[in-house]
Formats: structure tokens, C-alpha cells, sequence
């Protein structure tokens, strides 16, 4: 069977500066991959490559059967593939409920209420915090915002960057659960992760990246400390 996500031979440049090379990775309905790499090598280029957010310069894109290589951001969103940015992607200016009405906005006017009861039965924090401004909740309130965003109108699949970051270990905790919970619901999870082996308990396969390309990719229960420390090298923060 022809995998949910499918990326080949992609590259990516910002100007004269190639930032991605020939990166070629899949990821099959239901999976949890990880993404790990130093700072720098390139996830979260590769993450906004594949969500539409930049250009690739060569190689493709397929989802769900289709090619969304060059497709826009909202039209992959619309596809079914919902990137979580690295910082939110919430309007912290906006109250929770407003947030919440905004990501709804493209459904049909009888599914938008449903949608958003959906994403407060899942974080009740979110209807406590209804009229809240969202700049002003908790990180992981805000992390419970962007998610509960996502799977108001469950996505095929997730592209998750860095959610944990800035998070104390035990909110960190929570959304690790709200992502593995998401993945119950059949929902296929890109991971990208500082914290390295937290994120491999949850993935099945994983991709290592350095200075842009794959330098290795295997079963996450292959990625042993060996493999972490040739590819990931030293300062990267291995557990949770
Ligand atoms: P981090 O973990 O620090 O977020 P990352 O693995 O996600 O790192 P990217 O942020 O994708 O890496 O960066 C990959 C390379 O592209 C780096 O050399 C970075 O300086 C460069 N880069 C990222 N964004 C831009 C941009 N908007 N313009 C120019 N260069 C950029």
C-alpha cells in the first residue's frame, strides 16, 4: 500500500543558502515518525516544505494519494495535513474561543459548533479559558490551544514541531499523551522533538537529519545510543 505521506528527493533553499538536500522520507497511515537533528540541520525547513509554508526547488510531495508539491498551505491544510509551528500557531491576541472559531472557519456553518465542542471535551481547560486572551494562558495551555485547533477537525495527519519547547517536563508530559491519544484516533504523527527519547517512545520509525540532509533513518527501537550519538553528536538533549 502507498504510503499516507511521501516525500522524495526534496530540496529546499532560502536564497542562495540550500537548507534541505534530497531528502527523501514516508510515513504510513497510522505511524508516528520522528524527525530528530541538531539545531540547524533543517527540521522545521523540511516541516513548512512539506506543509506548503516554502518552496521546495526540486522533488515532491504526494498525500494521501495526491501530489501536493507547490500546493498552497491552505489547500494541504484542506487536504488533510496539519502542520503545528514551532511557537504555536495561535493568535495570542485573540481570546481561546475566538482561536478556536478561526480554525473552524472553512467548515461548513452546521459543523463548526460540533468542531469546537470536540476540541473542548478533549481540553476542558480550553472552555474554562473560553474568553481568555490566548497570549495570556500557560505554555501548555497554549500547546492544549494549538493542538485542540488541529483536532477540532481531525487531520490525517499532524506535523508536530517542537511542541514541547519551553514547556516544563511535566506539561511536556501532557502533550506527549494529547499526541499519542491523537495517534489512537488513527491519526498519523510527524514528530519533531529536542527531547529525543520521549519522542522515540512514541515513534515507530525515524529519520535523523544533518545539515539538511538524511543521514539516518530506521525502526525507532534501532535508534539505540549508538546511533544517537554518531548522527545527533553532542548538546542534544536526550531525554525529557
Ligand atoms: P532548530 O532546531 O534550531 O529549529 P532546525 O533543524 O529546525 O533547527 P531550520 O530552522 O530548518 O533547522 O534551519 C535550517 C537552516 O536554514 C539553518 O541553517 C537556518 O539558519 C536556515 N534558515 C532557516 N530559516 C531561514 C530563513 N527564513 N531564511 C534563511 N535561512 C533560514
Amino acid at each position: 500500500m502507498a504510503s499516507l505521506l511521501s516525500v522524495k528527493n526534496l530540496s529546499v533553499s532560502y536564497g542562495p543558502a540550500q537548507a534541505i538536500f534530497d531528502v527523501s522520507l514516508t510515513a504510513d497511515a497510522g505511524e508516528v515518525v520522528a524527525i530528530l537533528g541538531a539545531n540547524g540541520a533543517g527540521k522545521s525547513t523540511l516541516a513548512r516544505a512539506i506543509s506548503g509554508l516554502v518552496p521546495s526547488s526540486s522533488g515532491s510531495v504526494e498525500f494521501d494519494g495526491a501530489d501536493i508539491t507547490g500546493k498552497l498551505a491552505h489547500q494541504i491544510r484542506r487536504a488533510g495535513l496539519s502542520y503545528i509551528p514551532e511557537g504555536r500557531g495561535i493568535f495570542p491576541g485573540l481570546s481561546v474561543i475566538e482561536n478556536l472559531r478561526m480554525a473552524v472557519a472553512q467548515e461548513r456553518r452546521a459543523e463548526r459548533g460540533p468542531a469546537i465542542e470536540r476540541a473542548i471535551d478533549m481540553f476542558p481547560i480550553l472552555g474554562e479559558r473560553r474568553h481568555q486572551r490566548a497570549g495570556s494562558l500557560s505554555g501548555g495551555e497554549q500547546q492544549m490551544l494549538a493542538l485542540g485547533r488541529v483536532l477540532a477537525v481531525p487531520p490525517k495527519l499532524i506535523i508536530a514541531d517542537e511542541m514541547s519547547l519551553g514547556l516544563a517536563p511535566i506539561v511536556t508530559e501532557s502533550v506527549f499523551q494529547s499526541l499519542d491519544a491523537a495517534r489512537q484516533q488513527g491519526i498519523t504523527i510527524v514528530l519533531i522533538e529536542q527531547f529525543v527519547h520521549r519522542a522515540l517512545s512514541l515513534a515507530d520509525r525515524c529519520v535523523i537529519l544533518g545539515r539538511g540532509a538524511v543521514t539516518w533513518s530506521g525502526a525507532a527501537a534501532d535508534a539505540g545510543p549508538e546511533v544517537l550519538e554518531s548522527y545527533l553528536g553532542a548538546g542534544t538533549e536526550l531525554s525529557a
